[in-house]
């Protein structure tokens, strides 16, 4: 079994910050509790990843719509989605310490701060966000809002809006990508767990006759295909099939994918993403005409009924639905830990290489001038870094030697250097160096942008269902 390259998060944590990916947020003022910036290489990584899963789902297949709704929704979604009864997280308090802690991340029933194992009895506690509306009232309740948890309810709340205007028939997807936020009891591991984080999730609209559990496999293994093409190692994905106890209350079934965040740790996983199948409960919760056993609707403040007309069935159902939910964090993180890579060079030096995928390299392409008192060699090196650019991701620089800008370059994943030397202004061509062999060619300038967007690898494109 492969390991992951990263010994632990905190090698991550420290290359973040110093090569600008990812700063504690707040610094000048102490920092804030588990939250992070993105610096200008961590925005670049956190958009790749987000354009390569919207260029998958939403571009590629032929059945998933895209949507962006707000984060602050109508308090009324939370209540009928059931997030106001029980999107709790069950707190222990330690009597020894008094650390609060959540009580599904104890391990062997000790204190993780000072090792006691006297706890208060679990009790629940909402995570959602508070927030409140207009200028109103400290104590007006009427002004409560949430931030949202999830970006989910948005897409439910939408679904006939997008079927409708789309005109799609089941099976169909909407896929969003943004902002959810959680008031975590105990955040920590870098960005892998914070109050404010980026989710990317689908929902997969089907019929209540197709066969759900299959529906799962089939888009854990859609997922882990994807994973695969951004570079993890599938060694490092472990599936974890998630027993009903554990369960959110609307999935029949969910699947977690996990990664190894924690190579150092004897449990070294922790949640990726999780496929799960919600059934009808959320179209049916958010619909005016759904009734209960007794025959009273369950929703008396809907104004919508987001039921599906089946033309060749002629009938009418609430789809069930098959949603990927993955965060953007997790998978950056993920990204990072697997991409991180040393390698000792002739001098003995040990060098640090990000073998990221070049498809979310933040930079793809550094320009380096050898001489940088040689007008004509900058010249041409700035030509070429703006003729680049249009096509992809390009920077110059000539701010050192050219040993060290390469390793500044490897150090944060920049798949080719490309050197402008004395003999580049005779013959029109420049040295490509590639940064996982350390391996150099000469190619025509002429030629340099069609020669490096052949190298910059496309990736699996699945077929839709
Ligand atoms: P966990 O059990 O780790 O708290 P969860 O099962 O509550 O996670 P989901 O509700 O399934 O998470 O959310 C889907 C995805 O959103 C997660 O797999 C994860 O990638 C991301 N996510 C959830 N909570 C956080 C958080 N606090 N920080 C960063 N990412 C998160």
């Amino acid at each position: 079994m492969s390991s992951v390259a990263a010994p632990n998060i905190d090698t991550i944590v420290s290359l973040a910050k110093r090569r600008g990916f990812v700063f504690p947020s707040s610094e000048v003022y102490g920092g804030l509790g588990s939250a992070w910036d993105y610096g200008p290489l961590g925005v670049e990584l956190c958009n790749n990843v987000k354009q390569s899963w919207w260029r998958w789902l939403v571009y590629e297949r032929d059945d998933i719509e895209g949507i962006d709704s707000s984060i602050i929704l109508n308090r009324l979604v939370w209540k009928y989605s059931g997030h106001e009864a029980t999107f709790n997280d069950w707190l222990v308090d330690c009597r020894k310490c008094k650390g609060r802690f959540r009580a599904d991340k104890i391990i062997d029933n000790k204190c993780p701060s000072c090792g006691a194992s006297d706890w208060t009895e679990a009790r629940p506690f909402n995570t959602m966000l508070q927030t409140k509306l207009g200028a109103v009232a400290d104590d007006d309740p009427a002004a409560l809002a949430y931030l949202r948890p999830e970006t989910a309810q948005g897409i439910f709340i939408n679904f006939l809006n997008v079927q409708t205007t789309m005109r799609r028939k089941l099976p169909f997807g909407i896929a969003q990508v943004g902002k959810s936020f959680r008031n975590e009891v105990t955040p920590g591991n870098f960005i892998l767990r914070t109050r404010e984080f980026e989710q990317m999730e689908m929902e997969y609209f089907v019929s209540p006759a197709d066969e759900h559990w299959k529906l799962v496999d089939y888009w854990v293994e859609q997922y882990l295909e994807w994973f695969g093409s951004l570079g993890l190692d599938r060694d490092n994905l472990y599936l974890y099939e998630v027993p009903e106890e554990e369960r959110a209350h609307y999935s029949k079934r969910t699947v977690d994918i996990m990664y190894r965040y924690f190579p150092e740790r004897e449990k070294p996983w922790e949640e990726l993403m999780g496929i799960a199948w919600r059934t009808d409960f959320d179209l049916s919760a958010h619909s005016k005409n759904k009734l209960d056993a007794d025959g009273k609707r369950i929703n008396p403040d809907s104004t919508e009924d987001l039921s599906y007309f089946d033309e060749p069935t002629k009938q009418r159902f609430y789809p069930h639905v098959i949603e990927p939910a993955a965060g953007v964090n997790r998978t950056v993180l993920a990204v990072l830990m697997d991409a991180y890579s040393e390698k000792t060079n002739d001098k003995g030096e040990t060098r640090v290489i990000l073998k990221l995928s070049p498809q979310l390299a933040p930079i793809k392409a550094a320009i380096l001038p050898l001489a940088k008192n040689k007008p004509e060699i900058v010249g041409m090196a700035k030509a070429i870094k703006r003729s680049l650019q249009p096509v992809l991701r390009a920077v110059y620089d000539d701010t050192g030697g050219i040993g060290k800008l390469y390793a500044r370059q490897d150090e944060i994943g920049t798949p080719f250097c490309i050197t402008v030397d004395h003999q580049s202004l005779e013959d029109e061509a420049v040295t490509v160096r590639d940064r996982d062999t350390w391996e150099q060619d000469r190619i025509k300038v002429s030629d340099l942008a069609e020669h490096l967007q052949k190298r910059l690898k496309p990736y699996p494109v699945p077929e839709s269902i």
